[in-house]
């Protein structure tokens, strides 16, 4: 644990031994069961958590409406003066915090300092976005009236986030959330509570520091009951959840009932589309980095590559050969590409995913297998696997949250190969590799990717916090980050101002006493 300077990163991240997991106002509260955080490198058991139950979920929710009754009335930029010095204390907590990622999630070092850098991309945005949430003024039908809509502050947003990005998704909402005037409450993976601890840790001190409530930002550990109370509660506008398909039906379904918002980030089945004019080195290397980059834990990691019958023996051989090359091991080392998955249970998917396409009728073209040995003892260490497949396998429509690729044929015009990227219930990102300025074109159109994100000559995986991130579908159809997302975290109001000493009424109507 300290060859990597782990102990040290925890020191400097405020982590005890045991952690209290809830975290608000100037009390913590927190009297469930303890939680305990094992990490998928090494196996050793990081730290303890004391988790939360519905009393302290009630104590943490009046702290946090108590918060808002302050917060909504600063002005937004000074809202973002507290969200700058946020991005500050990352910046000096970047090695840190992007370490502990690293070591509790189990992905490289290197994309443990970039979800870390993320957080601090967003910080930077929302700053600026904080003296420009406004709205449109329109004329008004009536003489001397005046007509415009304002964005206001909409009250407490529950956020539940995935284990696979464990800070990052947490900070795209808060970042946006509080120079729009509201205050979260935060339900982290309950695979990744160190995470959500050095998180509020951080943002406690720019909250203490600023005299502030920190109920501003309140942190609860616990399990998917937790979740089960944001979503229920009126008290929450709007939840944001981040998660498998399946937890964000649930969650859809139960804050719809009582006519909440919900913003919802869920699983993708991403696909490359690789045309006959598709730059092969260029192909390659947007793949395998999509396909095994978090060890294939992403949700826009590469699953499909949907290949033109004349290129694929072509592209076939290079993935093949560049599988080769892969070095699985400690992600902490930077010679190693790919860690591991996140615990046993990923692992088991795993090789259900594995054994089901062969009994689908898939080949498998890179072996797969769970690593053991030295240097592999947490037991969740797997090898990236291709098989040769069609979209129609049942397993092929799933999302298998780990390293297996899908290769798929297509013959004809790129219509064929755009049908098979959109021929699956999930839709988030999508990719199409080609020198064709018409391929790329009609792939854009609206008769072509059917996903929130559509990329040409660039894999799927990784997005830029400038952009609206999220898809379609089963994807659940929430946007976060970037352009206009932050509209969500505001509610809309609009205002007629009369400035006569008449009341003449909207489409001519008489109404005279
Ligand atoms: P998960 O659905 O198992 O858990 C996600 C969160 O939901 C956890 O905090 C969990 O406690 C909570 N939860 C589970 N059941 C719930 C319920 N009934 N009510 C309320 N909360 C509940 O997902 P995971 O395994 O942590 O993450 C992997 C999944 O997340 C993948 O499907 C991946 O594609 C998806 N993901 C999507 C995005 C995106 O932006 N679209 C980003 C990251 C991860």
């Amino acid at each position: 644990i300290d060859t990597f300077g782990i102990k040290q990163a925890l020191d400097q991240l405020g982590i005890k031994d045991i952690n209290d997991g809830t975290s608000t106002g100037t009390q913590n509260f927190a009297s469930g069961e303890i939680l305990e955080s094992y990490s998928p490198v090494d196996g050793q058991l990081i730290a303890k958590v004391r988790q939360s139950t519905k009393e302290d979920y009630e104590k943490v929710m009046a702290s946090a409406q108590e918060a808002f009754k302050t917060f909504r009335m600063m002005p937004a930029p000074q809202r973002g003066e507290i969200v700058r010095q946020f991005g500050e204390k990352l910046r000096k907590h970047k090695e840190a915090l992007g370490k502990l990622v690293s070591y509790e999630m189990g992905k490289s070092l290197q994309e443990g300092y970039g979800e870390v850098q993320e957080m601090i991309d967003i910080c930077d945005f929302a700053v600026g976005l904080s003296r420009q949430l406004h709205g449109l003024t329109m004329h008004s039908e009536r003489p001397g009236h005046r007509m415009y809509e304002q964005y206001h502050s909409l009250g407490i947003v529950g956020i539940i986030s995935a284990f696979n990005f464990p800070v990052a998704v947490w900070s795209w909402n808060t970042a946006l959330a509080w120079i729009c005037g509201d205050v979260c409450v935060w339900k982290p993976s309950e695979k990744t509570p160190i995470c959500g601890i050095a998180c509020q840790n951080i943002i406690a001190e720019v909250l203490k520091e600023n005299n502030l409530p920190e109920g501003i930002s309140c942190l609860i550990n616990g399990d998917y009951t937790i979740g089960e109370l944001l979503s229920k509660d009126t008290r929450v506008p709007l939840v944001s959840a981040t998660g498998s398909t399946r937890m964000g039906k649930i969650v859809a379904k139960t804050v719809a009932e009582r006519l909440g918002k919900s913003l919802l980030e869920l699983g993708g089945n991403n696909a490359i589309i690789v045309t006959p004019d598709a730059d092969v080195k260029m192909t390659v290397i947007g793949a395998v980095f999509g396909a095994v980059g978090t060890a294939g834990q992403r949700c826009t990691s590469t699953r499909r590559l949907i290949i033109h019958e004349s290129m694929y023996e072509k592209v076939k051989d290079a993935i093949v050969s560049a599988y080769g090359q892969l070095r699985i091991g400690n992600p902490l080392d930077q010679n190693n590409h790919v860690g591991p998955l996140i615990d046993k249970d990923a692992v088991r998917m795993y090789e259900a995913a594995l054994e089901k396409v062969v009994k689908e009728g898939g080949k498998i073209l890179v072996e797969g297998g769970v690593l053991s040995g030295e240097g592999y003892e947490s037991g969740c260490y797997v090898k990236p696997a291709i098989a040769e497949a069609d979209n129609s396998y049942e397993i092929v429509q799933h999302e298998t949250f780990a390293p297996i690729l899908y290769l798929l044929k297509y013959s004809g015009e790129v219509e064929n190969a755009i049908d098979v990227q959109n021929g699956v219930a999930q839709g988030l990102s999508s990719a199409i590799m080609t020198n064709n300025l018409r391929e790329a074109e009609r792939f854009l159109s609206v008769a072509g990717s059917d996903c929130g994100i559509a990329n040409v000559n660039i894999g799927t995986s990784g997005a830029e916090i400038g952009g609206a991130f999220g898809g379609e579908k089963e994807t659940g159809g929430g946007r976060e980050s970037g352009s206009d997302a932050w509209k969500i975290y505001m509610r809309r109001q609009t205002n007629t101002i009369n400035y006569t000493t008449k009341l003449p009424l909207a489409q001519g109507i008489k109404f005279d006493l």
